[in-house]
């Protein structure tokens, strides 16, 4: 379940941020027996203006860099908590979403996924009200396939994330706010199985002799590791 640790807490586990860029909102999600009038105004303002708003955006240098650095290591997985395919678009292909995807909606009441494809060609810039899709199967509502505050991460991703944590031999911890578990466990896990563990992130990061920390931005320092590595 997705929760964030207290403040008195995260002092001691600062030195292990988690992966991703931002914790997801809370007290803004639409759930099962809400009025259908808020879920048009979440599903139309918080996800397909949302979607419309990824699919519009590029992959950045570190995106790219990612994609970039897997061409020359033996294996690289990618364990994300954002919910878009920039990396994806990027050219990485092994890419687990501990959140979901933006792009793989489901229904509310059944789970069945929504193969339809969703148009956004009518969605203005700045948002709207937007009825949700209905299911095929149970005419329920169709919800993003995101994790949403208080739910359980996906079991598969999550097995898949945590077992190459502890398979890898390097870790990179990047863009990292260290408040949201469970995904703080995996540099955990990469440094409990022997890994090192570099941190990229512009906030200072407490480290012990097995990680590094390296700051500034995500896009600056993924590629200019790349470029010194590899040229
Ligand atoms: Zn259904």
């Amino acid at each position: 379940m997705l929760q964030r640790i207290p403040v008195n807490k995260q002092r001691s586990l600062a030195r292990v941020p988690v992966l991703t860029k931002r914790p997801l909102r809370r007290g803004c999600y639409p759930v099962s027996g809400l009025r259908p009038s808020s879920r048009k105004v979440n599903w139309a303002d918080a996800y397909e203006w949302r979607r419309l708003k990824v699919l519009q955006a590029q992959p950045n240098a570190a995106h790219l860099a990612i994609a970039e650095l897997a061409k020359h290591v033996p294996k690289l997985t990618v364990v994300t908590q954002n919910v878009d395919d920039l990396h994806e678009r990027a050219g990485s292909q092994d890419v687990i979403h501990l959140h979901g995807s933006l792009h793989s909606p489901r229904c509310i009441d059944c789970g069945n996924a929504h193969m339809a494809p969703l148009s956004s060609d009518d969605l203005p810039v700045d948002g709207c009200r937007l009825e949700p899709p209905r299911c095929d199967a149970c005419n329920g509502y169709i919800r993003p396939g995101v994790v949403w505050f208080g739910e359980m991460l996906p079991h598969a991703a999550w097995s898949a994330g945590f077992a190459a944590s502890g398979a890898c031999d390097l870790f990179f911890s990047i863009g990292t706010s260290g408040v949201v578990y469970p995904a703080a466990e995996l540099p955990l896990r990469a440094l409990g199985a022997g890994a090192k563990v570099i941190h990229v992130n512009p906030a200072r990061v407490e480290v012990c002799n097995q990680e590094l920390w390296l700051q500034g931005s995500a896009a600056d320092m993924m590629k200019a590791l790349l470029e010194q590595a590899f040229g």
